[in-house]
């Protein structure tokens, strides 16, 4: 383990190497708790280096066997060992050298899930961003580029499949029941997409046929007696390789392309050259097992790592600062991919909700930071939302500004000038730049400012003179460490609705720069003036959530009705009911806090009877149109002072007004579109379950009857309408019969497939109520959960502190002493996923006193344990700062 140095690394500290690693040479002799590794470098001093510059090598809890330079064993005072590091001080007069490095390290005992581990009798690594080093000694930074040849040896009972990185070039067998395969990989590399894996998998093979006429075997790697769970994800796969040649010109490079799913993994998949390792749960699918969110979740998911193979693979990252180069460039060729897969205004709001859900609250509390950070101590906290989620966004206003033709010629330049790079945010820009003509700095602040920015606007509109005026205002609040922030660049895609439901046409604009629909706010205040506007109109504002921006509009609340039933943008629509939604609810559980009794006016029950009933929208629209904000939604409008019970009682009594309004249309369309086709996972029919789901949860709202939900959960034939029907019920009914027979057959059928059963345990994690804590806390006992198995801790106790609003925040603070005690023993194996755990805290300063009172006291106890994890420690003191 690693001992807490308190390091702070910073942007500015950045120096090129001293030596490089031209090639790589690794041989693995693979034991289970006696693993040699030997491993070869060349060594190259860089040009600009000093000539008796030491070498100093990372390492990270390792175990030195021998050390040799060009055949030479080294003398103990040549060099000095510790676990964490090497340092050589006598080096070779010449430039280039070779040094051979053998370690030992113990697959068996790495419960931390980072280096080489073995899960279920499988070996396997996860070297992102700095689990190299806990493998062999090396200069274990992504601007250490290397070719690497890869000798594995292993039992061959219980290890026939031998996998590395690249294409393989040789195997055989070897006395005593050994045998042993060579991989050879000739794109030069960062150590971290280094991977190896060893077991005994079944296999679903394929081929894809490139752009050029180039075979590439595919296969995936799966749990023996699984393979079909794997048609999928295979399908997915072949259709982001045909995606990527047809989108972005990209042609996959290897004569192989292998995926492995493993079920202990820390996050959701790895992009390892050549050889992807995935959560299991982002493999494996099919109708009995999983919903359509998990079938919707695979094909993102295995989109995402294939196109890193050009935006992170092909071109890597310098440092990781700019870990979003990869990232929020790839989360956005993703979310292309999905868009055109699927439908572009369902995948757009998703995306909205989810930016909403996990990067608004990163960037308005103690976690805030910039796309790109300045600073960190611990890397592995910095794979977040606002990396991943926000770095996606600032690709899309890339597009938003410069267009789709500019855009694609400006990553055409990126990869043709990159290939073989680790590259910067600068050198991103710099390439739309020169090909746009455009000045992109104050956009740039997009990577370099932390927080949300607010953009206000006022409207007046002159009837006799036919003249608009918006007065817009931009502001961003101060985040931890950036107390002042600069102007930004907020491109505002809009429309001005007229009386007719259409977009009004104006003659002329002043006041900022309106280009194909985009207004680019870039001062502090615009004074934008439209003429030509004959009747007042209604503003359709940030269409398709052009700017990760908040809003607020002057307006009258029957404008935003209007555009709920007449824009004609479909995410403004949807945006215009959601709003009106959440204000209902906050001014509901405002009245519920003084002891009165929440009162709903009639037109969101008559909006939501509307749409749920209009066929010119496909099914997954209405399905999102009809689905309340989330009680975290809400609570994240409100800010501060926050009484989550007052707001689940809220949004309650919202859900049973619109269902005793619209409980005969509900109950008819719940009819009509029940499935009789075979299954498919497809967009279509999968809209068209989510709708009814959605409906059920309505209907038993506001029957207060369990019989529709019961019914639903017998007849199901798929998951998806199983699980929300088991969901229903936990939900709606929880003391009632019908669902403890539900969760009791539902255990009885999927008792031994831990994926299925994490669903059970989250959907009892997420139940609301006075015994929400004590329902979560018996099921940490239960057989069916391990605290080493991220998967299962993230759907048990993930869930409750994100998704149980009522239960985690208990008056009483219990929720939080539960939680702080989790979080403990979590971290005790796994320090990345107690680290990612403890941010349910996050936002503990927007709660009611009593609340923050006792969050901040868990906060305190998990800060005041002895040898505490770096991760760790740095979540909760910046959380407390
Ligand atoms: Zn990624």
């Amino acid at each position: 383990m690693r001992t807490d140095t308190g390091q702070v690394f910073k942007l500015e500290d950045y120096r090129s190497p001293n030596y490089r690693i031209p090639e790589t040479r690794l041989a693995f002799d693979l034991q289970p708790e006696q693993t040699t590794v030997v491993s070869e470098l060349v060594i190259e001093r860089a040009d600009d280096a000093p000539a008796g510059a030491p070498l100093v090598l990372d390492g990270d809890g390792l175990d030195l066997v021998a050390l040799e330079i060009n055949g030479e064993p080294l003398g103990a005072n040549a060099y000095e060992a510790t676990p964490d590091r090497l340092e050589i001080h006598a080096l070779p007069k010449e430039r280039s050298f070779r040094l051979k490095v053998t370690t030992r390290i113990d697959p068996s005992a790495n419960q931390a899930l980072m280096g080489l581990y073995r899960s279920s009798g499988v070996y396997t690594t996860q070297c992102e961003a700095e689990g190299f080093r806990r493998i062999t000694y090396y200069l274990d930074r992504p601007d250490i580029l290397s070719v690497y040849r890869v000798r594995l040896e292993a039992d061959k009972a219980t290890a026939p499949l031998l996998l590395s990185n690249g294409n393989p070039i040789e195997a055989g067998d070897l006395p005593s029941g050994r045998h042993f395969a060579v991989w050879d990989d000739p794109h030069p590399k960062p150590s971290y997409l280094f991977a190896l894996v060893a077991g005994d998998l079944g296999v679903v093979t394929d081929e894809f046929v490139t752009m050029s006429g180039r075979k590439v075997a595919l296969g995936i790697h799966v749990e023996k007696g699984k393979e079909p769970r794997a048609a999928y994800a295979m399908d997915a796969l072949k259709r982001s390789m045909k995606w990527d040649e047809e989108v972005f010109g990209r042609e996959y490079d290897l004569d192989v392309f292998n995926i492995v799913a493993v079920s202990d993994f820390n996050m959701g998949a790895m992009e390892n050259k050549g050889l992807n390792i995935f959560n299991d749960k982002y493999v494996l699918a099919d109708e009995e097992t999983a919903t359509d969110a998990d079938f919707a979740n695979i094909e993102a998911i295995i989109a995402h790592e294939y196109f890193h193979n050009w935006t992170g693979n092909r071109i890597t990252c310098r440092d990781w600062f700019q870990l979003c180069l990869k990232e929020g460039l790839t989360v956005y060729r993703d979310h292309e991919f999905s868009a055109d897969q699927r439908s572009r205004a369902v995948k757009r709001i998703a995306e909205v909700r989810t930016l909403k859900a996990h990067q608004f609250p990163e960037d308005q509390g103690p976690l805030a930071h910039p796309v790109r950070p300045r600073r960190y101590r611990e890397i592995n906290n910095f794979y977040t939302a606002t990396v991943y989620e926000k770095g996606s966004e600032v690709v899309r206003m890339i597009r938003t500004i410069l267009g789709a033709d500019a855009f694609r010629a400006g990553m055409d330049l990126y990869f043709d000038r990159h290939d073989g790079d680790a590259a910067t945010i600068e050198d991103f820009l710099a390439v739309f730049e020169e090909v746009s003509g455009r000045d992109l700095s104050q956009f740039a602040l997009w990577y370099h400012q932390a927080g949300t920015p607010n953009v206000s606007v006022k409207a007046s509109h002159n009837a006799a003179t036919g003249e608009l005026v918006l007065d817009i205002e931009q502001s961003s609040p101060p985040t931890p460490g950036e107390s002042r922030k600069r102007l930004m660049h907020i491109p505002l895609a809009f429309g001005l609705v007229g009386p007719d439901g259409r977009d009004m046409v104006w003659e002329t604009v002043e006041g900022a720069a309106v280009e194909h629909g985009v207004l680019h706010i870039r001062k502090r205040r615009h004074h934008v003036r439209f003429t030509g506007i004959a009747e007042r109109p209604r503003l359709s504002l940030n269409r398709g959530f052009s700017a990760p921006v908040t809003l607020s509009v002057e307006e009258k609340p029957e404008d935003r009705a209007f555009l709920a039933r007449h824009d004609g943008d479909l995410y403004s629509r949807w945006q215009a009911l959601n709003g009106l939604m959440t204000d209902a609810v906050i001014e509901a559980s405002k009245q519920l806090r003084d002891g009165r009794t929440a009162s709903f006016a009639a037109e969101i029950p008559d909006l939501c009877g509307a749409i749920a009933t209009d066929d010119r929208f496909e099914e997954a629209y209405r399905a999102l149109a009809l689905a309340l904000p989330s009680e975290a939604d809400v609570a994240r409008e409100i800010g501060s002072n926050i009484d989550p019970d007052a707001i689940l009682a809220a949004r309650n009594g919202l859900i049973e007004t619109i269902a005793t309004a619209n409980a005969a249309a509900f109950a008819a369309l719940y009819d009509r579109l029940a499935d009789h086709e075979r299954f498919s996972p497809d967009a279509a029919s999968a809209g068209r379950r989510s709708l009814r789901n959605v409906l059920l949860d309505y209907l038993a709202a506001g029957s207060g009857s369990p019989g529709r939900a019961a019914a639903q959960y017998r007849d199901a034939g798929n998951m998806t309408d199983r699980s929300a029907a088991l969901a229903v019920l936990v939900m709606r009914h929880a003391d009632s019969s019908e669902t403890k027979a539900a969760l009791a057959d539902f255990e009885t059928r999927f008792g031994s497939d831990p994926l299925v059963m994490d669903k059970w345990f989250q959907i009892q994690a997420a139940a609301p109520g006075a015994g929400a804590l004590a329902t979560v806390k018996a099921l940490t006992e239960h057989p069916g959960f391990s605290i080493a198995n991220p998967n299962r801790v993230r759907s048990l106790i993930g869930t409750f502190s994100s998704a149980n609003q009522t239960g985690f925040h208990r008056a009483d603070g219990e929720g939080y002493r539960f939680f702080a005690g989790i979080v403990l023993a979590v971290e005790q194996r796994n320090p990345q996923v107690a680290a990612r755990l403890a941010t349910g805290l996050r936002s503990w300063r927007s709660l009611e006193p009593r609340r923050k009172a006792s969050a901040r006291e868990a906060l305190l106890r998990i800060a005041g344990t002895e040898n505490l994890s770096p991760d760790l420690r740095d979540i909760v003191e910046r959380t407390l700062a």
